[in-house]
């Protein structure tokens, strides 16, 4: 027996990447399954973007690069800030990471202390928690359900925050509900955090790029500049440009936190991987129609999923603003198949309608699922048979 910290006992395993395991071994086991379960693009890496990691390893840049990132690299990310957001930093402002989650974690790493306190809206990407209570810290769940499109309100977030709050976590677009905060209801948030200001904010806007309406992204350092010094941006190649397996994130934010972080980056991991940092280079600084093309078709599957899902029995959901996810309302559905709960209904889905989901539990959302729609057309038609089907047999 090994007598584990109390750090790694106090987190759990994500259950995103369980539920496609779990989908694997059925697979594997001869079942015919459909996995919505997945979080990355069907698409493969645009070819450019392959073409720029090659002539890397050709031109021998297979060495130790900056811990921050090479400047290329970093000079590109600021160009993405001015170029889509109107926002100027310096390289000192910018760090390149292993993927946007090792961001996150260089952040939390540099920032909170035992006992401080994160405040995550839920539905909330899976992984904020436990990060969180890794490095020793109190995650403080605000929820907000589907008939506030999954958003949190200005009342919400001030009555979560306390003297010893530290931490805001927002990600708009957001992994799993697909809605996005627009800039007036930033702009409440704002208010509010102008009363508290020993609260930072982390904006993971990782899905910045998929979204339905264009130019309607918005976050809250573009709607309340006054905030900047407070504010750190999250983001990465891996969704807008289908790079997930390359590990590329980066983060934008005040000279002294990005200082931190770097160097907690030079005492774990050093630079990323720097083949895919020359990739990144040329996916930001490349043309930019490789986002389009995937966007329409997630758009289409999205138009397709929201309606066909609404026609099943006991299933509810609301038309989302981006990203590759629906977030459905299965309460009905639960009580319709006597489960005990959303966990138990998802189980119930993939043993019996062979279809992969995560339970909106995962996202501390119970009562949900997670559909991804990163997956073809008539796969989802299948899937959606099946789930019918197994309403209709209830
Ligand atoms: N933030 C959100 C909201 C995500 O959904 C993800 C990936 O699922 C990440 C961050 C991390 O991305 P990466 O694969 O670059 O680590």
């Amino acid at each position: 027996d090994y007598q584990l910290s109390q750090r790694v006992n106090a987190i759990q395993p994500s259950p995103t990447l369980a539920v496609t395991q779990k989908a694997a071994e059925l697979r594997a086991a001869g079942h015919d399954i459909i996995g919505l379960g997945v979080g990355e693009p069907d698409f493969d890496t645009p070819e450019f973007i392959k073409t720029a990691a090659k002539q890397a390893i050709d031109a021998g840049k297979t060495k130790y690069t900056a811990v921050d990132g090479i400047n290329e690299l970093k000079q590109a990310v600021i160009n993405k800030f001015q170029r889509d957001n109107g926002l100027t930093f310096d390289a000192k402002q910018i760090i390149i990471s292993a993927g946007g989650k090792h961001s996150i974690f260089n952040l939390l790493t540099a920032w909170l202390d035992a006992g401080d306190e994160v405040v995550i809206p839920a539905p909330y990407w899976v992984s904020y928690p436990d990060m969180v209570k890794l490095v020793g810290a109190k995650p403080v769940i605000v929820s907000a359900g589907i008939e506030q499109r999954f958003k949190i309100s200005a009342e919400q977030l001030e009555q979560a925050i306390t003297p010893r709050t530290k931490l805001l976590f927002l990600n708009s677009p957001s992994n799993p509900s697909g809605t996005a905060y627009t800039a007036d209801e930033l702009k409440a948030l704002a208010e509010v955090l102008r009363r508290h200001p020993q609260v930072l904010v982390a904006s993971d806007d990782m899905y910045e790029h998929i979204l339905w309406q264009p130019n309607s992204f918005a976050n809250l350092a573009m709607v309340a500049p006054d905030l900047l010094e407070r504010i750190v941006i999250l983001s990465g190649v891996s969704k807008a440009y289908a790079m997930t397996g390359w590990r590329i994130g980066y983060a934008a934010g005040p000279t002294a936190l990005i200082k931190a972080m770097v160097k907690v980056q030079s005492q774990s991991t050093s630079n990323p991987c720097s083949i895919s940092q020359y990739a990144a280079a040329a996916a930001l600084e490349g043309d930019q129609s490789c986002i389009d093309e995937m966007l329409q078709a997630f758009k289409q599957r999205h138009d397709y999923l929201v309606e066909a899902l609404n026609a099943i029995d006991g299933v509810a959901c609301i038309a989302g603003d981006g990203t590759f996810y629906t977030f459905a309302d299965i309460r009905s559905l639960i009580k319709k198949a006597d489960a005990s709960d959303d966990i138990a209904l998802c189980e119930r889905l993939l043993t019996d309608a062979k279809v992969a989901l995560v339970p909106g539990s995962a996202f501390g959302a119970p009562g949900y699922c997670r559909l991804s729609f990163a997956t073809d057309l008539e796969t989802l038609k299948q899937a959606v048979a099946r789930i019918k089907a197994f309403s209709e047999s209830l």
